[in-house]
């Protein structure tokens, strides 16, 4: 596996390879990486010839500097397990080779609309123009075919179609579903920082998902949500938001609809903020 650590001679690699007709599957990550990842890795293998990932822990799409501090890097573990699952390039630049007008420097605003004034939006401020800055960088960096993201990350999928479309970039979104643990709980980084007890509880998501899956057909979605939520709280989470939303576009319902519809959830065990969702 190839490491570059300079948008410059990743291009240089890409370009030569480019020429010689080959695919190039791209799969962003800010690493601490689970199997979830490497599934992404694994469908990127399927559909390119070159596979390129990222890692970066993009400042600037944390609202809570805390969360930044502490977000889990094990690069070396990432290298093995990026290399065991073949992938041809590891990009891993540094804050400034991202951000050489500084981070808190002027950037480009994207306009997401409805999308980004919901859920994820509504609780993280900025959170998605970060996601939007760093996404168009490291799309131009790349300029693949493929970029290949998870459902674990439901709205930052419909946020990156978004983008795609501002920006023009003729790159094939494919979006791979959620792996789970044997518990349910969906794969995350942020789990590395649970404690033992705190791990356990946290499949409870997962449940709650499961529960409303089961009952949306048979019970007010309202009281279904309501549930969820007090059944979470009296667990010891702090509960940002259950939400039941048309899967197409992401406005919130209070009634079933025949088009698919997801479930989302993102809830806090103490420090520690995780989200999930489940097409219902
Ligand atoms: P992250 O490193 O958390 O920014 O995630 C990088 C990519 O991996 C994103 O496209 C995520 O949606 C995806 N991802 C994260 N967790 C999972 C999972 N459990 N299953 C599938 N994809 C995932």
């Amino acid at each position: 596996m190839y490491i570059f650590k300079e948008i410059r001679t990743l291009q240089q690699f890409l370009e030569a390879e480019k020429k010689a007709g080959k695919k190039v599957g791209f799969v962003p990550t800010m690493g601490a990486l689970h199997q979830g990842h490497i599934s992404l890795i694994d469908a990127a293998r399927e559909q390119s010839d070159i596979v390129v990932c990222s890692i970066f822990v993009n400042p600037t799409q944390f609202n809570d500097p805390k969360d930044y501090e502490k977000y889990p890097i094990t690069i070396n573990e990432d290298v093995s397990k990026l290399t065991a699952a073949g992938t041809d390039v590891l990009f891993l630049p540094a804050v400034a080779e991202m951000y050489p007008e500084g981070v808190h420097g002027e950037h480009r605003h994207y306009d997401f609309g409805y999308l980004e004034t919901v859920l994820e939006g509504a609780h993280r401020p900025n959170h998605f123009q970060g996601v939007g800055i760093i996404v168009h960088k490291l799309l131009e960096a790349v300029l693949p075919d493929g970029l290949f993201m998870g459902q674990k990350d439901f709205q930052q999928c419909m946020i990156v179609k978004k983008l795609l479309d501002i920006i023009q970039l003729p790159v094939q979104l494919v979006i791979c579903p959620t792996r789970r643990e044997e518990d349910g709980l969906a794969m995350s980084s942020r789990n590395l920082r649970l404690s033992s007890d705190e791990r356990q509880l946290a499949t409870a998501i997962f449940n709650e998902l499961i529960r409303i899956k089961e009952n949306v057909n048979q019970t007010p979605l309202d009281e279904l949500k309501q549930n969820a939520i007090l059944n979470l709280e009296q667990q010891g989470f702090q509960v940002d938001y259950i939400e039941v939303a048309d899967a197409n576009n992401l406005r919130v319902i209070s009634a079933p609809i025949p088009e698919s519809m997801v479930a989302l959830a993102a809830a806090k065990l103490n420090e520690v903020r995780l989200i999930d969702n489940m097409l219902l």
